[in-house]
This record gives structure tokens, C-alpha cells and sequence, in this order.
């Protein structure tokens, strides 16, 4: 529920990083793992290319890039211009006239990862502690205890993955926070008819500010406009602004025309530190990672292998597992599925017949499925995030209620209990009359 859930979903090519750093390596190396990865885990992935458009008087920064990404090792990039240009994708503002092509950049869904790489591990036998926020780590008999409110836990190893907030755990331990400035980044989401509207990722033209405000197709159709990039003093602070949607709003008609801008469908922000470099640093039987802004996502699959060998060099024996299982099913797919496949389906279980999502054509089956595999779906957004009912049109307005129920009868609590987000969001706070 951190930067993860909120970002722009894109696996990027590689020729932003400067050449050198370990955000070039990684995003190059995690890049070409992604498409694997993700058929393995049952997750999206499109490698539907990038278009950084530009104007004749940009063409300099384009070529910039163009030899950056060439250092950085990124595969089939070039300029085009042109006719050949608005023939790859004819929603280009009138002003624009050349662009690079980054034909390895891709889009996914990075929450429906995280769901299956944890859920994936789980199945391979990993214990997964949820609401468990670490606010103090002790050295004990040659390791450590991690401290939380929710309990203890003795540690070998510990490796500091908690994004905004890993400076600060790496402040329990003696070290030095080095997480730096965060900005926000709002989105605007289109609905699913805007599918087909760009056929590639299209970004403007860089400048020292960042990488700039894109549009893009998601995995599953909708069209994503943003991100901005605000500095925010709050790490958890992912407040929508108007300043912020009027931004996008402008800055997207520089680079794509006639945008259906009133098929808005929601918004929403998500924070990252934006520094040259990750930090990666090895401390005393432990490894933090700060300052994972863009491209975090794209280099993860990279950054895990670097971490794992990272462990190896601490001495840790690394023994891989006879019988593991890369693979997972994802708990979403039915609306993809031929009549005949759902007709099977259905006849085995009728659960899969009942549509409970109208606006993603989503079914219980399904739901209830989320909620057994691991990691179980224990409120409305897990379910949301695992088999998208509540992401569409209506963003829950009629699913939601029966998504409860469900939830209540499968987990063996009381609707009044189930929240939407964990914590104390708690939806319903009791009966309005009572059954005779
Ligand atoms: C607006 C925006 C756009 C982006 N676009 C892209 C993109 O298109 N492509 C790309 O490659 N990258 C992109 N990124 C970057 C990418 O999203 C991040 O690099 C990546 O998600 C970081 O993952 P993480 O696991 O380090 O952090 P997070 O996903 O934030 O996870 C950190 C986790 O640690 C937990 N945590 C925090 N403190 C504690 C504690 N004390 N104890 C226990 N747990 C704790 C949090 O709850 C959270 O679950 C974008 C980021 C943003 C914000």
C-alpha cells in the first residue's frame, strides 16, 4: 500500500538513468526480467513501447537520450518523425514532431505483482506478517529482534525495505537516514471505453524537473494521465489538489489531442523520494534499501537478485528449494475467458455465475477465491486489488455492499466489522432496523 500501489505501472526501457548508477543497471537488468516474471505470477504485462515526443527545438534532448539509453544497454531505440510518427500513433498534439522510441517499455499492474510475489512466496513456504510495523530493532544473540507493537520477532538477517519510511528504520540500528525530499505524483484515471485511444505510452520531453507528465494505457484498458511532481513535506500525505489535476490537464494536451478528459473515472497520488541513485547499502547483518523512487518498479525483479547476492556475500548459505514453484494463478480472468470456458466453469461451481462487479464483470467465485489464496483478501480495497471489483466505472458504488457480505461470511465476522482498508476504517457502524 505504499509507492507500489500508486505509480505510473510502466516497466520502463532504461534511457532515463544517468549511465553508471545503479538505477541504469538495475532498470536495464529488471526490465528484461519483467515479461517472465510477470507470466509466471499471472500478472499483466504489455510491452507496448514508449514514445518521448518533442518539438524540432527538442530534438537535441531526444538525441540525448537516445545515446544515454544506448550506454545504458536499452535495446531498438531511435528517433522517428514525421508521417511515420502519427501512423504509430495518431492522437499526438499538432506540435509535435519527432519523438525516441523505446520499443522495450512495457506497462503491468504493480500491485497485482506485489499481491502474487507475496503471495507466490507464501506458497513456497514464507510467513507473512500483515499490520506489523517495525518501530525498533535490538542486536540479540548474534542478530536482532525486530519490535512492533504487534508482537516480536527474532531475526538473523533483516533486510529494510519500507520505502519512504526506510530511513528511519535504519535509525534503529545506528545508521544514518538517508531518505531524502518526496514528491507527490496525482494521477487521473479514464475509464475502459478509452481503450485504444494511444496505442503507446507517450512522455514529453524531459526537463531537470523529471521525466514529465505521460499518458498511457493501463493493463486493463483505462487510460492514465499524470504523474505531477509536488514536494511534499508528509511521506504519507497522497492528497489529490486542484492545482494538481489542472496541471494535468494542461501539460497532457501538449503532447496527445482531443483527450476524453470527462471520462474521468478517479484520482489519486502516490509519493517517491526522486534522487539520482538508489541506495542499496549493506550494514551489519542487515541491507537497506532508500531512496527507491522511479524506476523501483521496473528494477525490482533486479534489485532482489542484487539483495540475494548481497546475503550470499554476508556468508548466509543460500540453498535453492528442490521443489519450488514459480508459478501462480492469478484470482481474476473470468470476463477474459471464452463462453464456453466460463460455462465449464460455472457448472463446477455456480459461485462463478453470480457477476458481483457489473462494471468489470467480476464474479463471488472469484471473490472468494481472493480471499482464500494467499495472501488472503481481508477487506474491501484487498479484494478491489486482487480481482478488481470496485475498480470501474462506478468505483464501487453498487459492488461494495455484497463485496461486505462476502467478506463477513468468509472470514467468520460481523459486516460492522470489516473495514475498507484495515485499521479503524470500519464501514458500517451498526443496524438502522432490526429484523422481525
Ligand atoms: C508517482 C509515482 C510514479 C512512479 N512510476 C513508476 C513507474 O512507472 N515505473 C517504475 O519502475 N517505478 C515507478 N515509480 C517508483 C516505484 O513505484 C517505487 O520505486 C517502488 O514502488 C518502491 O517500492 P518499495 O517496495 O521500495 O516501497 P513501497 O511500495 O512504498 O513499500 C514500502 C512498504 O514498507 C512498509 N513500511 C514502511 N514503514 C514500515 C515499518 N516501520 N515497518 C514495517 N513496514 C513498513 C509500507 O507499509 C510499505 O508497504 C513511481 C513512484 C511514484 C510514487
Amino acid at each position: 500500500m505504499g509507492a507500489s500501489k500508486a505509480n505510473s505501472a510502466l516497466v520502463h526501457a532504461g534511457y532515463n538513468p544517468k549511465p553508471g548508477t545503479l538505477k541504469a543497471l538495475l532498470n536495464v537488468r529488471g526490465s528484461e526480467m519483467f515479461e517472465e516474471l510477470c507470466a509466471e505470477l499471472g500478472v499483466g504485462y504489455k510491452r507496448i513501447g514508449a514514445l518521448v515526443v518533442g518539438t524540432e527545438d527538442e530534438m537535441d534532448i531526444l538525441h540525448e537520450l537516445l545515446e544515454r539509453g544506448r550506454t545504458n544497454g536499452v535495446r531498438g531505440l531511435r528517433i522517428v518523425c514525421g508521417e511515420e510518427l502519427r501512423e504509430m500513433e495518431p492522437m499526438l498534439s499538432d506540435n509535435i514532431s519527432c519523438a525516441l522510441y523505446a520499443p522495450t517499455s512495457a506497462i503491468t499492474c504493480p500491485y497485482e505483482l506485489t499481491v502474487a510475489a507475496v503471495g507466490n512466496a507464501m506458497d513456497n513456504g514464507v510467513e507473512l506478517r500483515r499490520d506489523f510495523k517495525v518501530t525498533g530493532i535490538r542486536p540479540c544473540d548474534g542478530g536482532y529482534e525486530l519490535i512492533s507493537p504487534a508482537g516480536r520477532i527474532a531475526a538473523k538477517y533483516y533486510i529494510n525495505s519500507a520505502g519512504l519510511h526506510a530511513g528511519e528504520v535504519c535509525t534503529y540500528t545506528g545508521g544514518e537516514d538517508l531518505q531524502r525530499t518526496v514528491r507527490s505524483g496525482e494521477y487521473m484515471l479514464l475509464d475502459r471505453e478509452c481503450a485504444g485511444f494511444v496505442r503507446h505510452t507517450i512522455f514529453p520531453t524531459p526537463t531537470k524537473h523529471g521525466k514529465g507528465i505521460l499518458v498511457t494505457p493501463t493493463v486493463h484498458g483505462n487510460l492514465l494521465l499524470g504523474p505531477t511532481s509536488i514536494e511534499r513535506e508528509d511521506k504519507d500525505d497522497t492528497s489529490v489538489t486542484p492545482e494538481g489535476i489542472n496541471e494535468i490537464l494542461e501539460k497532457t494536451r501538449k503532447t496527445v489531442k482531443d483527450i476524453p478528459y470527462w471520462k474521468v473515472i478517479t484520482s489519486f497520488a502516490g509519493l517517491r523520494s526522486v534522487d539520482e541513485d538508489f541506495i542499496i547499502k549493506p550494514g551489519e547483518r542487515c541491507i537497506h534499501l532508500m531512496r527507491i523512487g522511479s524506476p523501483g518498479l521496473s528494477a525490482a525483479p533486479a534489485i532482489a537478485v542484487y539483495v540475494k547476492d548481497m546475503l550470499a556475500e554476508f556468508g548466509l548459505e543460500l540453498v535453492p528449494k528442490d521443489n519450488f514453484n514459480p508459478y501462480r494463478k492469478p484470482c481474476h480472468g473470468l470476463s477474459e475467458m471464452s463462453p464456453d470456458d466460463r460455462n465449464k466453469l460455472i457448472k463446477q461451481n455456480s459461485k462463478y455465475g453470480r457477476i458481483i462487479c457489473r462494471c468489470e464483470g467480476i464474479s463471488e467465485g472469484e471473490i472468494v477465491d481472493a480471499i482464500r489464496m494467499n495472501p488472503g483478501a481481508r477487506d474491501l480495497d484487498g479484494v478491489k486489488r486482487r480481482t478488481r471489483a470496485g475498480m470501474g466505472r462506478c468505483q464501487g458504488g453498487f459492488c461494495s455492499p455484497a463485496v461486505l457480505e462476502i467478506l463477513a461470511r468468509e472470514l467468520g465476522i460481523k459486516p460492522e466489522e470489516v473495514t475498507k482498508s484495515g485499521g479503524g476504517s470500519y464501514i458500517l457502524v451498526g443496524k438502522t432496523k432490526e429484523e422481525r
